[in-house]
């Protein structure tokens, strides 16, 4: 047996046994493909026993720039040797500097930093709240919130409690109450959920769990007119539709449309490590006073070194314009999909949802894992993409084929 040989048998026995140690050890509230992720780099990811596979998730937006980035590694790497947390108890460094730039980004006055998505919605819910008891006179305790069919905001109690996905909810109330539901896309029942006590409109401009899933031409302008007509205010959770993804820096910039505040994380943190915001003007966010809200990492000075980096390649609009060029390429080949296989796709920016035929989207996804494609399914006959922004173009064509030619199969 040569050296490689030998080095490939031990990595492969490497991989089962850590399949075997996450499925005895890690709860089992994941159901990964059969893959272990060893090393990355750009759009590209190798397991450990050396294949190479193209990133068609990237991290579910988190990874816009790729995997090592070397500019993003470079800042972190940086500060590793300086200062990486102080709480907030006291001020760092880099906290000014990064409020400054998210919130030059963003066109707002104040930033609140978090870590990860859940907690930047819990900390716009809160802020949203108080601000209806202080600003609009909403009665104490009567707060009303509204949120839309399909969302996904992410894992706590209080967001799972106004998902309409069963297996996000089931088994975990009782919830909060406070919250309200309407479609999606339908201005018309916006509308008519909104009363005296309703002090927020919560919603992802592109729905990105439930599919890449685009309302209505006009529908963002609406509700950012409803909300202001009202005296409502428009949270955009731009989780994973912000930082690039849409060929916008926001998705709510396809309709030039400003919220109250924006909702950013996932990509915020350059794919090192989990940074999350929210965004709003003076006359909002004043609400928050000493005590009221925080937490142990949030602005700490590792995740301002990566944040700071993100905005500034972000400020130059080189991601942007490639998310739009990439996407115009992804739109023509998923146009050109095998017709019978695909009920719909739909697509912005580098970020597509494709409805398959007659298969489950886990199958096509292992089928695409043996072709060398990483990319992962969502309700059950939908399968998403989303590269790295970073992607060759050739690459992407590539892996296009590669999932005509499995869905011919
Ligand atoms: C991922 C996501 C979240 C939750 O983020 P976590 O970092 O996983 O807590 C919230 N909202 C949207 C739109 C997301 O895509």
């Amino acid at each position: 047996m040569t050296t490689q040989a030998m080095d490939v048998t031990t990595k492969a026995g490497a991989s089962a046994m850590a399949i075997a140690q996450v499925e005895a050890h890690a709860a089992h509230n994941y159901h990964p493909l059969p893959v272990v992720l060893a090393r990355g780099e750009g759009a590209w990811v190798w397991d450990a026993d050396g294949r190479r596979y193209l990133d068609l998730l990237a991290g579910y937006s988190a990874l816009n720039f790729g995997h090592l980035h070397p500019r993003l590694v470079a800042a972190a790497e940086a500060q590793l040797g300086r200062l990486t947390l102080t709480s907030r108890a006291f001020h760092n460094d880099l906290l000014g500097t990064f409020a400054v730039e998210v919130t030059a980004l963003c066109g707002m006055d104040m930033l609140l930093p978090m870590n990860t998505g859940a907690e930047a919605v819990e900390t716009a819910l809160k802020m949203a709240r108080k601000w209806g008891y202080e600003r609009k006179g909403v009665p104490e305790g009567a707060a009303k919130i509204v949120v839309m069919g399909g969302n996904f905001h992410g894992r706590t109690t209080t967001i799972v409690g106004f998902s309409d996905d069963p297996s996000a909810r089931n088994g975990f109330g009782p919830f909060t109450p406070g919250f309200v539901r309407v479609p999606f896309g339908d201005v018309t029942a916006l509308a008519e959920a909104i009363d005296d006590e309703t002090v927020a409109v919560l919603l992802e401009p592109i729905q990105g769990e439930g599919g890449v899933v685009i309302p209505p031409d006009g529908y963002l302008r609406a509700v950012r007119a409803l909300c202001t007509e009202r005296d409502v205010l428009m949270l955009a959770d731009e989780i994973q539709s912000g930082l690039g993804r849409t060929g916008e820096t926001f998705a709510c910039d396809h309709e030039g449309v400003v919220p109250d505040a924006y909702i950013l994380g996932k990509a915020l943190g350059g794919g090192i490590l989990p940074v999350s915001a929210v965004v709003a003007n003076r006359d909002v966010m004043g609400v928050f006073r000493p005590g009221e809200h925080g937490s142990t990492f949030g602005g700490n000075p590792l995740a301002c070194a990566v944040g700071i980096e993100v905005v500034r390649m972000l400020r130059t609009g080189e991601y942007q314009a490639r998310a739009r060029e990439l996407g115009e390429v992804l739109w023509d080949r998923l146009a050109a999909l095998p017709a019978g296989q695909v009920a719909a796709f739909r697509a912005r920016g580098l970020w597509a949802g494709i409805d398959i035929v007659g298969r489950t989207g886990r199958d096509v996804c292992e089928g695409l894992l043996r072709r060398g494609v990483l990319a992962k399914d969502t309700h059950g006959s939908t399968i998403r993409i989303a590269p790295p922004l970073v992607i060759e173009r050739s690459d992407l064509e590539w892996a296009i084929d590669e999932l005509a030619e499995e869905l011919r199969s």
